[in-house]
């Protein structure tokens, strides 16, 4: 039996050896190590990282947050990578209280306490998720924000105890946006009206000009990170 200490090292391998890999390199890698057991990030921003994973293993696994704070854009672009990826299996993490639970015993806690908001809502539902799995592959870029500067190819990630896959981490904002382009991948629509950085619709506002594509997240609080990545 393979033990997180195996994957540990496995990680710390392919982190040396991938540390140059193209995406199509680390997620080939991804599907012949791990096979059926891993999946695939999205925050339904758009399917370029989708539509990658689908090339290296067809019926990939992808997960969604669905956290029931979400715009309705988010859950139609949801939908859309279901129709256009029938084989892929959309896995939709919700928490244990519905949000009329959640608000009726904690109060708007978005706007009073996000970090355990999105605890309840995001941290432990993907971590109920992953515990499933052996690795999960993000489409953590480096250009993001500050503190995703140095995300590698791959990682052991310590707090989901299971091997992490970026396989875009390098990618430019004109890399990522030529593969749209070119490929003609889904993007959910309110990435045209300038929102740069999509969570739920309570959090997410358009950032300013010239300000990285994460500062609308939580703008005007400290928070930066949901507690995913970070
Ligand atoms: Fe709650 Fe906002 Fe976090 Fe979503 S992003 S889980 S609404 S605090």
């Amino acid at each position: 039996m393979t033990t997180a200490t195996d994957f540990r090292h496995l990680a710390e391998r392919a982190a040396k050896d991938l540390a140059d890999a193209t995406a199509t390199e680390a997620l080939a890698w991804t599907a012949e190590t791990f096979g059926d057991r891993f999946i695939v990030a999205s925050n339904m921003q758009d399917a370029v990282l989708i539509d990658l994973a689908v090339r290296a293993k067809p019926d990939v696994d992808v997960l969604f947050l669905e956290t029931g704070y979400h715009f309705a854009e988010t859950i139609g672009t949801r939908d859309a990578v279901e129709v256009t990826y029938p084989s892929v299996r959309i896995v939709n993490a919700r928490a244990e209280q519905s949000v009329a639970d959640q608000e009726a015993e904690f109060g708007p806690l978005n706007r009073t306490n996000p970090t355990q908001c999105c605890f309840l809502r995001k941290v432990v539902p993907l971590q109920r998720t992953l515990a499933r799995y052996d690795a999960w592959v993000t489409g953590v870029r480096r250009v993001d924000a500050p503190t995703r500067a140095n995300t590698p190819i791959v990682q052991w990630d310590d707090r989901n105890g299971l091997v992490k896959v970026n396989p875009i981490a390098p990618w430019t904002d004109e890399e990522f946006r030529e593969y749209i382009d070119t490929n003609g991948i889904l993007e959910n629509p309110l990435v045209s009206e300038g929102y740069l950085s999509i969570g739920c619709a309570p959090c997410t506002a358009k950032p300013l000009p010239g300000q990285d594509a994460r500062s609308g997240r939580w703008a005007g609080l400290a928070k930066t990170e949901c507690g995913l990545h970070g």
